[in-house]
């Protein structure tokens, strides 16, 4: 099975790492292949917006979801949005590991979510 988990937390030795790293472990030990977004690690960008694509479908007004369908259609997502959502589509399991802030997920993951889940590809 291949697994990706996505994975924040500011602290590795938190409790929160110490699962990131037993799930890579225990998986990999079980003959799983394994991929990781460690969003801390990478300093990924939450904030969503034009610069998620290298093509414009309107330039006169920004709705998120049609341009994630032209981008779809044209293979024109940002490298760093490709490479999420190609592991995405590598995956047949995906772990979302994180501290519960104010009910939900962190900022950053949230916006990993907002971004990489993209209309027309995921
Ligand atoms: C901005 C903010 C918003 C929050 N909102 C919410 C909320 O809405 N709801 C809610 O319930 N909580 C909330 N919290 C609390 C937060 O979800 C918890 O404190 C959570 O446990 C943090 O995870 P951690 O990985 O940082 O834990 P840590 O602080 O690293 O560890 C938690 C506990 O696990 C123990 N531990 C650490 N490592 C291990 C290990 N390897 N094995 C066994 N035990 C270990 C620690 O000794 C500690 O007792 C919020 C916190 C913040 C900062």
């Amino acid at each position: 099975m291949n697994v990706l988990i996505v994975y924040w937390h500011p602290e590795p030795n938190s409790f929160n790492g110490a699962m990131f790293r037993r799930a890579i472990e225990s998986f990999e030990t079980a003959g799983h292949e394994v991929k990781t977004s460690d969003l801390h690690e990478m300093n990924f960008n939450p904030v969503s917006g034009r610069h998620n694509f290298s093509d414009v479908n309107d330039a006169e007004f920004f709705k998120q979801q049609l341009e994630e369908m032209h981008a779809s259609e044209t293979g024109t997502f940002s490298s760093e949005i490709e490479a999420e959502i190609k592991k995405l589509e590598w995956s047949d399991l995906v772990i979302f590991q994180f501290p519960l802030w104010w009910f939900g997920m962190p900022a950053m993951l949230k916006g990993w979510v907002d971004r990489v889940f993209a209309m027309g590809r995921v």
